[in-house]
């Protein structure tokens, strides 16, 4: 491979992969408005044509500033890898008296500002903005500005020790630096599945018991008749931001615990609120978390492995924007290979979204199964309903976009599944 080639290549794939996205979102808007005026027959009689049509625009909406965020992303890739942005950080950087290896750290952490910067107004316009306009937000500008700070706080104090960890192993670690980096990348990954539910979580929301009643007594029949422990039943004071409902299961071992939005509660009668938690069940019985842990691993593993070998490859500096007097420098530096790899690698693996999307589908066609089985896949129906009204979730969506973003299927065909179970 030469540099020039390399180039070429880059420029298709990013070209490719733009495309390929605004092509998605037009269809999914014409798509989308083209269903507009009809419920469809399996909703007629549960969601009012009202509601249909606040999805609908929500939808809308939500594509338009996505395409907006597409292009600027797009742009600032090309600006920050063949745009120079980066043999701009690395010439800066390089002159700085301070270890190598803090260099490559402020490079790093150059790279992330510099997205975090981009993606900021975007974060603003869509929850002050989009989801105020349809009435879904209730985060104050005061606490959009405190979840900032604290994000940033906790991507400093968890970002650096890894990416110091890192980059020490890619410096001085020979040419198997990167068995001991996967090593490292998948011990954090551990540790951010205990530390999530028990430090990081609660910095943003306050949990509290679920108090005694009809739900809990339901929650905690469904946990005896399936045998399954956990240390907690929690809600989350989730409509302190938004109107969005959910429920998840967090923490492994010991420390799992299950957490409903309060939004979700407020909502769902308990034999809904008992089939949603069956679904969640089933995700952990079915040992769906462990499956996309040891996915996750092996492919970090493959990435690691690949970047090992850019990383000694001039064509792979040179092809993307690092000057020729630079590549010396660039070798020596293993932040510049991590940061370019990054930066360039989403563009050669958008086309396999896809896959990863049909690997999770076919789970949540599993839990909902499960909880089939183990609770009512009526109540599951209509718990999921009110979700998608309640939600503004699209009932309608482009087949094709759904294959490349939704990591759960489309609503018709998880409902006519489940109805096809009922009977
Ligand atoms: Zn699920």
């Amino acid at each position: 491979m030469n540099a020039a080639i390399f180039t070429g290549t880059f420029v298709v794939a990013w070209a490719a992969s733009l495309a390929l996205r605004l092509w998605l979102a037009r269809r999914q808007v014409a798509h989308v408005t083209a269903h507009r005026d009809s419920v469809p027959t399996a909703f007629a009689g549960s969601i009012p044509l009202a509601a249909h049509h606040k999805a609908a625009d929500y939808t809308v909406a939500k594509q338009h500033i996505g395409v907006v965020e597409t292009l600027v992303d797009a742009l600032v890739l090309i600006g920050m890898t063949l745009g120079g942005g980066l043999a701009w950080l690395l010439e800066a950087t390089e002159s700085l008296a301070i270890d190598p290896l803090w260099r490559d750290v402020l490079l790093l952490g150059g790279v992330a500002l510099a997205g975090a910067i981009v993606g900021l107004p975007f974060s603003w316009y869509r929850t002050f903005r989009l989801e105020a306009r349809f009435g879904f937000n209730r985060t104050t500008m005061r606490l959009w500005l405190s979840d900032l700070a604290k994000g940033l706080l906790l991507a400093v104090l968890l970002g650096v020790p890894l990416a110091l960890a890192i980059l020490w192993l890619m410096a001085r670690a020979g040419s198997a630096w990167w068995i001991y980096a996967w090593a490292v990348w998948f011990g954090f990954q551990l540790l951010m599945l205990f530390l999530y539910p028990t430090v990081i979580a609660p910095l943003f929301n306050r949990f509290t018991p679920l108090p005694p009643g009809v739900a809990r007594e339901r929650v905690e029949h469904l946990l005896a008749r399936c045998g399954f422990a956990v240390a907690g039943l929690f809600v989350m004071d989730g409509s302190k931001r938004s109107g969005h409902g959910n429920a998840y299961f967090t923490g492994f071992g010991k420390a799992r615990r299950i957490v409903f939005f309060d939004t979700l509660l407020s909502r769902l009668v308990p034999d809904e609120l008992e089939a949603v938690l069956a679904h969640e069940l089933g995700h952990y019985k079915l040992r769906h978390v462990m499956k996309r842990i040891a996915w996750s691993a092996l492919v970090s593993l493959l990435f690691l492995g690949l970047l090992a070998w850019l990383a000694g490859s001039d064509w792979f500096y040179l092809g993307l924007g690092i000057p020729a007097d630079a590549l010396g420098v660039a070798h020596a530096r293993p932040g510049v290979a991590l940061a370019l790899f990054l930066l360039a690698l989403p563009v050669f693996t958008f086309v396999l979204s896809p896959l990863a999307a049909r690997y999770s589908r076919r789970h949540e066609f599993e839990a909902d199964a499960f909880a089939a089985q183990n609770a009512s896949a009526a109540a599951l129906v209509s718990g999921l309903v009110k979700l998608y009204e309640d939600n503004a979730a699209t009932l309608t969506p482009d087949p094709l976009h759904s294959a490349f973003y939704d990591s759960h299927p489309p609503a018709a065909v998880r409902v006519s599944r489940l109805l096809g179970a009922a009977t």
